[in-house]
């Protein structure tokens, strides 16, 4: 079992010059810095960007193939690359992980989640509608596939995913 001191990684050394950080309070909080080139080392949240993909009144999701949450269903999705922009994310993401690709048609909304063994971070939703593409599962995914409000499959992977659902679900109440 990987456990979040597994791979919540502290900054040692500086990436600048090499030197060995030390902790200062600095802004509000302790903080790894480098004595040498005055080098601070600002801890973020991860940023991942996902879809929530309608057709016909259906939902995509996607079936985990790989952990967390191995199995399990989730909106496509994945984290940001440090040069993209969010909606790129979740454009390439719907892409990859489901072969269709998307246009986003506004924002759902933002969440923030602190379960993940990865560490604390923020999903953006967007809501999307198909523009292209053929639905296979890709990387990542064991299966894709389209659920209407009273079919979603109970195991729904990340809080997250559960609250986005469930604003789309309340829509056809
Ligand atoms: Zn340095």
């Amino acid at each position: 079992m990987v456990t979040a001191e597994d791979v919540i990684l502290e900054m040692n050394y500086c990436p600048r010059c090499a030197h060995s950080l030390e902790d200062r309070f600095l802004f509000g909080r302790m903080r790894r810095v480098c004595p040498s080139c005055g080098f601070i080392f600002f801890r973020d949240p991860k940023v991942a960007a996902g879809v929530l993909v309608e057709q016909e009144g259906k939902v995509l999701l996607v079936r985990r193939a790989v952990d967390p949450k191995q199995g399990w269903w989730c909106i496509p999705s994945g984290f940001v690359e440090y040069d993209e922009a969010p909606e790129e994310a979740a454009l390439r993401e719907c892409k990859e992980e489901t072969g269709l690709d998307v246009r986003l048609t506004g924002l759902l909304d933002v969440y923030h989640y602190q379960s993940d063994f990865r560490g604390s971070g923020i999903l953006i939703v967007y809501r999307a509608e198909v523009i292209g593409g053929d639905l296979h599962p890709g990387d990542d995914a064991s299966e894709t596939r389209f659920f209407g409000p009273d079919q979603l499959p109970q195991e729904i992977a990340f809080a997250s995913n559960r609250e986005a659902l469930r604003r789309w679900q309340q829509r056809f109440q």
